[in-house]
């Protein structure tokens, strides 16, 4: 159900993740969340300061909705812990498989000539995969440690805009690990959305109002022979939604990529995957369209039900220059000519990350994307937000 878009056309968020403090140095190293906040004092006080800086920064650009920065996420390398979370912490996963190019995908796939790009030394994507240490799959899978309930608490009791948590999900989870109990490739799936159904459960218990589920994985194997099928992903992706409808907004976060800001594939398209996104049991679908500056537009525009949102991502995470609001204003006017404005938000392609940019360059792209956003509001006489970066003024209180 629409919770923090209802009423809200041309809503302004981002993806997830911010880069970390530069002074906030400790990481969970495969501890639960609870134990490092309840036992070690200098995680818990840089923690909390840390979220309260990245939701400060939020609101000072002017967002809507904001995120708690994926904080969580450790500083390892090219993104992991968006994965890496997960693998350390739910249950039925053990040992690290190392991964050395495809050699295991070509095992799974039987295409030994791969052209891709994590399989070719010399490319910045092999030295990502080399560094995945994705886990094998040796039992029953379980929610574990996730407490994502616990996570949002800590972010929510900061302010009182709502903050959106995002999680990487079960498929994507699957995709990268070693399946060595599940008899057949679906079933561990499934074991993945039913965990982590349940451990969503709890967010919405602890109050959350919306929740964004991160990359399911039909377009990454859309046109490919992979284990899953298009149809399966579908009902693996509903099974880890369901019920949560009603309960809370329910994103869906999709892009092309994002280990160390790269995009995995060199072309891309949504077009082909548009029917079964459409069928995702979602209020929100994501999409990334700054990067090639919106040259889908109009298909995911006519792919996408009216039963569902469409966010458009105003920013790319994926270079340094800062947009202008101008550029973000062309691209949202664009975006109008196909999709009415209460059915439009927008958002930055993905998440600003981890080794992909400074903390100030993710500040400043979330300053344009909402200036940009104001200049359309403007002009279709809607009420603009307050971004008190933009005031030029030192009187404005960022929370009360
Ligand atoms: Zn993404």
């Amino acid at each position: 159900m629409f919770t923090v878009s209802q009423n809200k056309p041309l809503a302004t968020t981002i993806t997830g993740s911010l880069p970390k403090p530069l002074w906030f140095t400790e990481n969970l190293r495969r501890r639960p969340f609870l134990e490092a906040m309840g036992s070690d004092y200098q995680y818990r006080e840089q923690y909390f300061d840390a979220v309260m800086a990245v939701i400060s920064d939020q609101i000072r650009a002017g967002l809507d909705i904001v995120t708690d920065g994926d904080l969580r996420c450790d500083s390892d390398i090219g993104g992991r812990s968006w994965f890496g979370y997960l693998f350390e912490r739910m249950d039925g996963l053990g040992d690290i498989a190392m991964r050395h190019g495809g050699s295991e995908w070509a095992a799974k796939t039987g295409n030994n000539k791969s052209t891709k790009r994590v399989d070719a030394p010399g490319d910045i994507l092999h030295e990502v995969m080399e560094t995945r240490l994705p886990p094998k799959i040796l039992g029953p899978i379980g929610r574990g440690s996730l407490q994502y309930d616990a996570v949002f608490k800590a972010a929510q009791r900061l302010t009182k805009w709502p903050v959106k948590i995002g999680s990487c999900c079960g498929q994507m989870v699957h995709k990268n690990a070693v399946n060595d109990y599940y008899e057949k490739p679906i079933d561990a799936v499934m074991a993945f959305s039913e965990a982590l159904n349940e451990e969503y459960h709890s967010v919405a218990d602890a109050g959350a109002q919306v929740l964004q589920i991160e990359e399911p994985c039909l377009h990454f194997v859309a046109g490919t022979a992979w284990e899953v099928s298009l149809d399966d992903y579908v009902t693996a992706f509903n099974r880890e939604v369901a019920g949560l409808r009603n309960r809370l907004e329910v994103w869906c976060h999709t892009c092309w990529g994002n280990p160390l800001a790269q995009k995995v594939e060199a072309n891309y398209s949504y077009e082909p995957i548009l029917p079964y996104l459409d069928q995702l049991d979602v209020d929100v679908v994501t999409f990334e369209t700054a990067d090639n500056n919106g040259a889908e537009l109009e298909a995911i525009a006519s792919g996408i039900g009216m039963d569902k949102k469409i966010c458009i991502g105003g920013v790319t995470h994926r270079t340094l220059q800062v947009e202008s609001p101008d550029q973000v204003a062309s691209l949202l006017r664009r975006a109008l000519e196909f999709i009415e404005p209460d059915r439009l938000l927008i958002s930055s392609d993905c998440g600003f990350g981890r080794q992909g940019m400074s903390r100030m360059h993710a500040f400043y792209k979330m300053v344009s994307l909402v200036k940009g956003v104001n200049l359309v509001r403007k002009e279709l006489g809607f009420e603009t937000t307050v971004a008190p970066a933009a005031l030029g003024r030192y009187d404005f209180l960022t929370h009360d």
